[in-house]
């Protein structure tokens, strides 16, 4: 958070000028009169600074250093519209106070430290790390239309735990703030943007469990739509949880354009509370409840996730579990072939993929039934970017 220590004597423009480095790694901005350029006072600003994305502190900080409004516009156009990179948005701002505007807010909260990029289907997995030293992943997926879409994470691990996921073998994770998770965006979009591209679609499929971080998630889906943010569509944005009821129906409803996806699994309660331990606290009758919920508040389907594991999750006896379960829901379903991860899980019988021509039945049956499904086609396998492969180069650094 900056400090300032100074008195305003509102009679004058006072631009802040100059930067010296002061006690405990701050730093001393000089305030000069215009008119005589003798010093008037000094406002030492703590080390920390604020984000380009916290409205109320750049706004106090603009009134502080009497800058237009339009000049902060000017640079969150640059930004995050743009994507023009740091350095050209910080341009925006007067070149008087250019240097005590950018001593004083962070454009990029995460540093793109690796990006690896697909030899087989244009993923780019993104390899960021955190002020505090994590590490977190983001993906790019080139779509063949043209499209871009990037994969978000919302925690530095996951709770979760679950059994098919390289994320929920992190211990010790924590949740990221809304400005680190739509700084993921941002760099995305600078890397688009320099290949002609335009980021599309955000979608919160990366590591960690959105709803167990739903303000920063809220906070975060507020900027991407904002027309002072990204502006995305609401069409365009989608959240994947594993499904928590309550927050589940908060956020449809305070977001009820922007779409969402149930990490189900598995219709055999104890199935899924084998694959996913922490969804145990919430069965499948209640998560059944909370999708009709926001099926009442949405006027587009929600999307429900099945990962197609042999023996355990494409049976018939899941066929016929999963349709009655889907009864009476505006859903879509997608199939996920699964995607195997490193290291092993001492307490149970390695997980092994359902055969295509098993997702095919599976596939025609439930379309059989009348639902929409689709199956998924995951980019990025060979970089370890595709669904439940994220954090893999954290748990094993040379992928
Ligand atoms: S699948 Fe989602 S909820 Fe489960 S461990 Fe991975 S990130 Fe967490």
């Amino acid at each position: 958070m900056v400090f300032v220590l100074f008195v305003v004597n509102l009679t004058f423009h006072f631009p802040l000028s100059k930067i010296a480095p002061g006690a405990a790694g701050g730093s001393t901005i000089c305030v000069q009169d215009r008119r005589t350029f003798g010093i008037v006072r000094a406002m030492p600003i703590a080390a920390s600074t604020i984000t380009i994305h916290d409205p109320p502190g750049v706004e106090a900080l603009r009134k502080t250093l009497r800058l237009d409004p339009r000049v902060i516009r000017r640079v969150q156009a640059a930004l995050c519209r743009a994507f023009l990179g740091a350095n050209q948005a910080l341009a925006a701002v007067p070149a008087t106070e250019r240097a005590a505007f950018a001593a004083a807010v962070r454009c990029h909260e995460l540093t793109l430290e690796r990006r690896r990029d697909s030899q087989r289907d244009g993923a780019t997995k993104l390899l960021f790390r955190t002020a505090d030293g994590q590490t977190i992943e983001s993906v790019i997926l080139r779509i063949q239309s043209g499209r871009s879409s990037l994969c978000v994470s919302a925690q530095t691990g996951c709770a979760g735990g679950c059994r098919f996921c390289a994320t929920g073998r992190i211990q010790g994770g924590r949740s990221l703030s809304s400005a680190e998770i739509l700084d993921q965006a941002i760099w995305a979009g600078e890397l688009l943007a320099a290949e002609g591209r335009q980021l599309r679609n955000v979608v919160f499929m990366g590591m960690g469990e959105p709803l167990r971080n739903e303000e920063a998630v809220g906070t975060a889906l507020d900027q991407l739509r904002s027309k002072h943010g990204l502006h995305l569509s609401d069409r365009h944005l989608l959240v994947s949880t594993l499904g928590i009821p309550d927050a589940l129906r908060r956020l449809a409803t305070r977001f009820p354009r922007v779409g969402f996806a149930i990490s189900l699994h598995s219709a055999r309660q104890a199935i899924r509370d084998d694959l996913m331990p922490l969804a145990r606290h919430w069965p499948l009758p209640e998560l059944r409840q909370a999708i009709r919920d926001v099926n009442a508040l949405q006027d587009r389907p929600v999307m429900i996730e099945v990962l197609m594991l042999d023996g355990l999750t494409d049976t018939a006896a899941d066929e016929e579990a999963l349709i009655a379960w889907l009864q009476r829901l505006r859903v879509h379903v997608n199939l996920i072939p699964y995607n195997a991860i490193e290291g092993s899980d001492a307490d149970h019988q390695p997980l092994r993929g359902s055969s295509e021509t098993r997702i095919q039945e599976f596939l025609a049956r439930l379309k059989a039934a009348g639902f929409e499904t689709t199956r998924r086609h995951s980019l990025g396998t060979d970089i370890g970017a595709a669904c439940g492969q994220l954090a893999e180069g954290r748990l094993n650094p040379d992928t």
